[in-house]
């Protein structure tokens, strides 16, 4: 249980106001800001950066995805040197590549932008924080960062939709030093390292690291726990570690990092054994080290109390299924919220709480009655090969005692992977014995993010394998192995010898 504080009293003058403020321009706020608009609210959007789309589209999701692209295209040319096309060995000017990112951020942001104007959304550049109950006081920002010019202004509102995202937690024992950076410094793209260290081996640290080793640095990873990208079933993550282990010079799982100094020669690292019993490696010297050990919400940051909402320890703020905080009239989304922090989750928690808010001022039932009710929500780890997984893992379906019926289908027997060749993935579904239902999936492949939607969709329609084995999928596809899989569940497919299952 959080305790709620009491809210603040504002007595003073706001300058305008609103039906609906959203604090926070990220995926959550612009779309809840955006949908608000769309159904008739006065809606006023405070942001402290100069561009809208918060951390994804400006220091996430999409200069990540930007160069991981790259990435997958230099390493797809240098494998066709076996098919005898040799393109040589790449030159790379980091400087062209950093531009590219910028101009694609640019123009994603340019849009938002002008999708605001059109719906008649106000943006306002400053940060923003409560000084009441339905008012919130923003400090005029400027420049490329926060800079603030001195310049407040009060914004009363009668709703509120806090999404103010997180930001990525910062090791005490490291030094302050440029050669230790989070994802943002790392995004930031200086120069490429020989040796790079990526603590934590979650995805946010794995994919970074498949854009450095493109380039050409030498890796090394450590993680607390026993294995890389936590979450995702093994069969899954074994794969992608086949073939990523030329990437590394050492995994050091069960790992963590206790101290670590800013020597000339680099960023000088001390590892200790997370169990009792365990060995590590001794002190190893990196040009770059990337702490990507996971982000924080940033709820401590806005002054919640003074509005009465309540805020967790971690800076988390709780919400019910319609996104409502502890106070009737203000929401919260995104990330701030919490697990999994992830764009599309975001996105959605918005819409919710805009059409809520709007059901609730305009008297219109439907409206206010939405909750967000979804069953699954996707991952995706963005390496190559990419790792996908939606609803119940195998791990969870153990844990959970829910007994599945598994479909597997492996890439190497799929056309179009071998085509392509990249036939190390597969495909896989989980139904439940009891019902036949879908409940999981997980894939493993280039452009398994790409393919995660159709089993999102499946879980979520309640389908069982014959739904899906029957749906005919375009040949010769990737997404055909969606198909084949629930056909493997259900003993019909005939693109494997008969009886494997
Ligand atoms: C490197 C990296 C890669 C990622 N890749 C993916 C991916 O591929 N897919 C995916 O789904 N997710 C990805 N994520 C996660 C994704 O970026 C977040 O889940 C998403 O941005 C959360 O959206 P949000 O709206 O809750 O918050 P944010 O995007 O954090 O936006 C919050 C906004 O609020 C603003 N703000 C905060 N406080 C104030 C204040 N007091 N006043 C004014 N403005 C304020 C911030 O400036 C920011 O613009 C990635 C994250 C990182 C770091």
């Amino acid at each position: 249980m959080v305790s709620a504080p009491a809210a603040a009293s504002f007595t003073g003058s706001a300058d305008p106001d609103c039906d609906l403020l959203v604090l926070g321009g990220g995926p959550g706020g612009y779309s809840a800001a955006f949908r608000a608009a769309d159904l008739g609210l006065k809606v006023i959007l405070v942001e402290r950066y100069a561009q809208l789309g918060g951390v994804c589209l400006n220091v996430g999701c999409i200069p990540s995805k930007t160069l991981l692209h790259v990435a997958a295209v230099m390493d797809e040319v240098s494998r066709l040197a076996a098919l005898g096309i040799d393109f040589g060995a790449p030159t790379v000017s980091i400087d062209k590549l950093r531009a590219h990112k910028e101009k694609v951020i640019t123009k994603l942001t340019g849009g938002l932008a002008a999708m605001a104007k059109v719906r008649k959304v106000t943006v306002l550049r400053g940060y923003g924080a409560f000084v009441g109950a339905n008012h919130v006081q923003v400090e005029e920002t400027t420049g490329s960062a926060q800079e603030k010019t001195g310049k407040t202004q009060t914004i009363a509102f009668k709703k509120c939709i806090i999404a103010a995202g997180s930001q990525a937690v910062r090791l005490p024992c490291l030094p302050d030093d440029p050669r230790v950076v989070d994802s943002t410094g790392a995004l930031a793209l200086q120069e490429v390292p020989k040796r790079m260290l990526i603590l934590g081996g979650g995805i946010i640290g794995l994919e970074m690291g498949t854009v450095y080793s493109a380039l050409g640095a030498r890796l090394d990873v450590v993680e607390m726990q026993d294995g890389l990208m936590p979450g995702a079933d093994r069969d899954l993550v074994r794969v992608w570690q086949k073939l990523n282990a030329p990437r590394f010079d050492n995994i050091m799982l069960k790992t963590k990092t206790v101290a670590a100094r800013a020597t000339p020669e680099g960023i000088e690292v001390t590892f200790a054994p997370a169990e009792e019993g365990g060995t590590c490696p001794a002190p190893q010297t990196y040009d770059l080290v990337l702490q990507a050990v996971g982000r924080t919400p940033n709820g401590k940051k806005i002054a919640a109390d003074k509005a009465g909402v309540a805020v967790t320890e971690r800076g988390l703020i709780p919400v019910d299924i319609q996104m409502r905080t502890n106070m009737p009239h203000i929401f919260a989304i995104g990330d701030i919220v919490g697990q999994p922090m992830l764009a599309h989750k975001a996105v959605h928690e918005g819409h919710v709480a805009a059409e809520v808010i709007a059901g609730e001022l305009q008297g219109n039932k439907e409206l206010s009655s939405t909750a967000f009710n979804a069953r699954v929500i996707p991952s995706v780890a963005y390496t190559d090969p990419e790792v996908a997984w939606v609803g119940l893992t195998e791990d969870q379906a153990r844990a959970q005692g829910v007994k599945v019926n598994k479909g597997l289908f492996p890439w190497a027997a799929s056309g179009r992977a071998i085509a392509n060749g990249r036939d190390e993935g597969f495909t896989k579904l989980l139904f439940d014995e009891a019902t036949h239902r879908i409940v999981g999936g997980g894939i493993v492949g280039t452009h398994a993010g790409d393919m995660i939607g159709e089993i999102a969709l499946a879980i979520e329609m309640g389908a069982d394998a014959v739904d899906i084995g029957k749906t005919i999928h375009p040949h010769p596809t990737l997404g055909e192995s969606i198909g084949m899989a629930a056909e493997m569940a259900h003993g019909s497919c005939t693109d494997l010898p008969p009886g494997r299952r």
